[in-house]
Formats: C-alpha cells, sequence, structure tokens
C-alpha cells in the first residue's frame, strides 16, 4: 500500500466557521472552509491530487509551470469547480474566470481581491522581469473576518502599503525569481500580517527571515514545509 504523504495544517477561529489550511508544498496551499475545498496554484511536483479533496474553488495566480499545472488541475477539477485566474493562464486552459489587477468579486460566497505581483528589481537575462506588472495576481481571500494574502510570485511592492487589514499572508522567497528574506522584511512592514508564512522558498532559508524579523512587534512569522 503506498504511503500517503502528511501535510501540516493550521487552524484558524472565524465568526464564519473554521478555516484549516493545508501546506501542500512550494506555492500550493488547500484552504477548508465551509466545507468547500480551495486550492491555489496546485502543482503536481509536491502532492499527489488524486488522493485530496474534489476542489470547489481554485485560484492561479500566473501562468508558469510549477502554478499553472495540468498535471495537478486534472485529479481535482469537477464541472462543479469554480477556476479563478489570469488573462495568461485563460489563454492556456481556455476556460475560467479572469480576474484582473484590482478586480474584486464575491465567488462561491468568498470575497476575492486580484492584487498586482511583479518584480521590480529580478529579471531575466534579456532584461525582462521574471515577473512583468499586470499579468499575475496575488489574492486576497475573506473568509469570515479573516484577510489572507496568497501573494503569488511578486517583490515587496508599492501596492502592498494599500491592502487593508492583513491577519494572514503568504509571500514568496524562492530566488532568484522572487524575494530575498530582506525585501520580503520590507514587504512585511507595509502589509503588518498578524501571522506570517514564507512560501514558495526554494532554496532560501526561512530561518534568516526569522532572524531578520524577530524584533518586529506585531507579526508572527511561521515556518512550514512550503519549499
Ligand atoms: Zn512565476
Ligand atoms: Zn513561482
Amino acid at each position: 500500500m503506498a504511503t500517503e504523504k502528511k501535510y501540516e495544517i493550521d487552524r484558524f477561529a472565524t465568526p464564519a466557521g473554521e478555516i484549516a489550511i493545508t501546506f501542500l508544498g512550494h506555492g500550493s496551499l488547500l484552504f477548508d472552509f465551509q466545507g468547500m475545498a480551495i486550492y491555489v496554484d496546485p502543482f503536481s511536483r509536491v502532492a499527489n491530487y488524486a488522493s485530496l479533496p474534489k476542489a470547489d474553488l481554485i485560484f492561479l495566480t500566473h501562468e508558469h509551470q510549477d502554478h499553472l499545472d495540468l498535471v495537478a488541475l486534472a485529479p481535482i477539477q469537477t464541472r462543479n469547480t469554480t477556476l479563478v485566474l489570469t488573462s495568461a493562464c485563460a489563454r492556456q486552459l481556455g476556460t475560467g474566470l479572469v480576474m484582473q489587477n484590482g478586480d474584486e468579486r464575491d465567488v462561491r460566497g468568498i470575497h476575492v481581491w486580484a492584487v498586482a505581483a511583479y518584480n521590480r528589481v529580478h529579471h531575466r537575462d534579456n532584461g525582462q522581469p521574471f515577473h512583468p506588472k499586470g499579468v499575475g495576481n496575488g489574492y486576497i481571500l475573506v473568509f469570515g473576518d479573516r484577510r489572507i494574502y496568497v501573494a503569488g510570485d511578486t517583490e515587496d511592492i508599492p501596492e502592498m502599503k494599500g491592502l487593508g487589514k492583513i491577519d494572514i499572508a503568504f509571500l514568496p522567497m524562492n530566488l532568484p525569481y522572487t524575494m530575498t528574506p530582506e525585501m520580503v522584511v520590507e514587504a512585511a512592514k507595509m502589509i503588518r500580517p498578524a501571522v506570517l508564512y514564507p512560501y514558495h522558498y526554494g532554496q532560501t532559508d526561512p530561518a534568516r527571515l526569522v532572524e531578520l524579523l524577530k524584533s518586529e512587534p506585531g507579526i508572527e512569522v511561521r515556518i512550514r514545509n512550503l519549499s
């Protein structure tokens, strides 16, 4: 019998019921709220999606292969799944509910705000940013009274100052594509999340972020297995 991988789960109370967050790995998360399975960026390298619940909702932050992965999508997507994605993702999949940076809407009872996600510093050899402005999304998802920010592939961008109250933030730290720990510190100071999960951190040591933020009040850094 195959051994199923065990994932870490954190739970948060809200007036509308508990939110359980399963840390699947890399940029991939599973939220369980009001009986719905809500995925962000399912990625087949980190999980066997055939053994996970069917998706009620799936959010795709951008079209890179570790975020838009057909192998991961196939076993969880059903005719009842709502797929929220970017224009570039919709062009590849030929379906889905497109949200642009700045769009807000209610999806399956969850309030969703799509926000900017881009590089202002790190770029490819040809000078193009790994993530050009306007292409990818971060998402703020409101579960009860908890506002959860999943940043997507981004750096510390000025738009982070305008996100409002954030209870839980997922900020990426894989290099060279996203943020150094120092950039995550700058992002955290703009966002001021009560709980900060570095995610999609690749080879970057998350202990470095804990060290840099240890004297910053009001931000609890939680390390989970999200390389
Ligand atoms: Zn990317
Ligand atoms: Zn990525």
